[in-house]
């Protein structure tokens, strides 16, 4: 049976559009207090309950709206941002598309109250699921705007079953004041949750402000940074690459002052971190680039956290250069220099493990052939080698020589890297990382599949967290559990970690519980947990593994080559590169050019 072809009634169109705009309440948060910034507000409150889904509302001290063109806020494709199609060029507000507060209006119990400078009272309209409730009318309130927004999605309940827990909601609001947070520092906010102030932050300076939302770790790790050329500039801060985190989730980047998750932006990062930073370990970045409004349309994605450059490939060089640079001073040498070798092979303090493109054969040429004649510095260091080489081997070589253990025994270490091992074929190297890494992987995963042994903590471990990973830990207790951690909720932001797995005692466990948290969302249903089991095991193990750099004793590095003997796979790590590689007399003599 066909219908008749109808135009749709206006706050239907509002409330599929609030399908795409208002997602969920951090997008209502987001919205609204974009509408402050573009409002010329300098403080601004916000209040939640029950993460958003029972309230948000949102005071700021901007231009106010006039009565008069009260009604129109809340229509569709009403907006005071741009008039003409050469305005969308060079929009330089965060909103334009006169949606946002149609669509919030359409799905849930909405006011506005606002009064301009030139007003001597404040005025409110009121509306119901996109029902405007009687008439723009008289109220009280100072100079500026307050929107509230109740019960999101009362009238569409199929949406509201979406809402996660309200722990989770906040998580998200939170993130999302923080972004623009980051982005305004010159801006105070307040943010009440439950009818408690939960963040406070002044107005202030950018540091300042960085140092106030992204925490003590990165306060002490980060390097600034600033890059000017033509049209573009980057301000901002980034980690040392002795500093890094499991997941990506800290990286703000802004393009003139709005918060974007763009590709050619995270690649730039990527790569400029990618000598320095082992493949799967992600830095802490604010990035805030300024560019031609012309050269960059934000007009790309409803919810505008994606842009388009018009030369993508400048930016991404300009990125790369400008935090390549700022990683090489701080540094103390430059890296354009290092990473001709692989850096992490021997000599740089920075390389915790290389995650270079070169062939493991390679590296050793390019070290040995190379890298090592030619440095000064290097010589005396390989003539020390030498001499403990020499008092290891005279000790150890009739053992050696008596019994066939596939990777020998171990005669030194090198740069806490790299174990040196002599077997009956001849040299044996081991990258103790990695091959730790892979013998504790190998290990949890029996036990995982013969249940795994937890240990349980005299003391539990009280973990400071963020309201998002608390709603996390409450969603994925039974995974945790599953995977050996008894992690309970102390407050909204604190958690105590009960039990660990045993094989990981040693391990630090708040490190630990951060990183399954952060996998957890990234792979989410329980239905992809086994999936992502072998992944999180790999992750759990690395940080687990013996970092580069530790100094082990002979008999520490003869009891993981035994270890490694005995494990599957032994031979490459968890990533996929090697962990040790023989090199027989025959190979040695070709390197010394012996015998020809
Ligand atoms: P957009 O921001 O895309 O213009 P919105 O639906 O978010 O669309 O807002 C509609 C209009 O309402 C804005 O263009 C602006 O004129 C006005 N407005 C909304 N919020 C505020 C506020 N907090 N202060 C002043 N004006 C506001
Ligand atoms: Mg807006």
């Amino acid at each position: 049976m066909r219908k008749v072809i109808a135009a749709l009634p206006d706050t239907l169109i509002s409330q599929i559009a609030a399908g795409e705009v208002v997602e969920r309440p951090a997008s209502v948060v987001k919205e609204v207090l974009e509408n402050a910034i573009d409002a010329g507000a300098q403080a601004i409150t916000i209040r939640l309950e029950e993460g958003g889904c029972q309230r948000i509302s949102i005071q700021d001290d901007g231009s106010g709206i006039p009565h008069t063109e009260l009604h129109l806020a809340i229509q569709r494709h009403a907006t005071s941002k741009i008039t003409s199609l050469s305005d969308l060029e060079s929009v330089a507000s965060l909103g334009f598309r006169g949606e946002a507060l149609a669509s919030i209006a359409s799905v849930s119990r909405f006011s506005i109250t606002t009064r301009t400078n030139e007003d001597d009272h404040a005025w409110q309209i009121q509306v119901n699921g996109g029902q405007t409730m009687g008439a723009v009318s008289p109220s009280s309130g100072p100079v500026g705007t307050t929107v509230d927004v109740q019960d999101l999605y009362f009238n569409t309940p199929a949406r509201r079953k979406f809402l996660k827990s309200s722990a989770t909601e906040l998580g998200h609001c939170l993130e999302l004041i923080r972004r623009i947070a980051l982005s305004r520092p010159d801006i105070g906010f307040a943010i009440w949750h439950n009818g408690k102030v939960i963040e406070r932050w002044a107005s202030c300076n950018i540091e300042q402000r960085v140092d106030a939302i992204l925490g003590q770790e990165f306060q002490h790790s980060k390097i600034a940074l600033e890059h000017m050329s033509g049209p573009l500039t980057v301000r901002g801060f980034v980690s040392k690459p002795t500093f890094s985190r499991a997941r990506a989730d800290q990286q703000y980047s802004f393009v003139n002052g709005r918060f974007v998750r763009d590709k050619v932006i995270q690649h730039a990062i990527r790569s400029a971190y990618q000598d320095v930073l082992h493949g799967d370990r992600q830095p802490m970045v604010v990035l805030s680039l300024e560019i031609d409004p012309q050269l960059v349309d934000v007009n790309v994605h409803p919810a505008k956290t994606e842009v388009r450059f018009r030369e993508g490939g400048a930016v991404h060089q300009f990125i790369y250069k400008a935090i390549q640079h700022a990683l090489g001073t701080a540094a103390g040498h430059s890296l354009e220099s290092s990473t001709q070798y692989a850096p992490s092979y021997g000599f740089t303090q920075t390389a915790d493990t290389g995650s270079t493109n070169y062939q493991w054969a390679d590296r050793v040429n390019s070290s040995i052939n190379q890298n090592l004649p030619l440095s000064q510095n290097n010589k005396t260091e390989i003539d020390k080698l030498f001499i403990q080489l020499n008092h290891r081997s005279t000790d150890q070589q009739a053992q050696a020589t008596n019994d066939d253990l596939p990777l020998g025994h171990a005669l030194a270490q090198i740069h806490g890297i790299y174990i040196l091992a002599q077997n009956k074929f001849g040299l044996v190297l081991v990258d103790m990382h990695a091959a730790h890494e892979r013998v504790l992987y190998e290990k949890l995963k029996e036990d995982l599949a013969s249940g795994i042994k937890v240990q349980q903590l005299l003391v539990p471990v009280v973990m400071h967290a963020s309201e998002l990973e608390v709603g996390k830990a409450q969603e994925h207790r039974a995974t945790l559990n599953q995977l050996g951690f008894d992690v309970a909720t102390l407050s909204p932001t604190q958690l105590a970690i009960r039990t660990i797995p045993t094989l990981l005692q040693k391990a630090d466990p708040i490190g630990l519980v951060r990183n399954l948290l952060n996998d957890l969302d990234s792979t989410g249903s329980q239905a992809v947990v086994d999936a992502a089991q072998h992944e999180r095991l790999a992750t759990q193990a690395c940080h687990a593994a013996v970092r580069a750099h530790r100094l082990l004793t002979l008999t520490e590095m003869d009891a993981l080559l035994r270890q490694m003997e005995q494990t599957e796979r032994a031979d490459q790590c968890n990533h996929g590169r090697p962990t040790w590689i023989q090199l027989s007399i025959q190979d040695l003599d070709k390197l010394f050019l012996r015998g020809r």
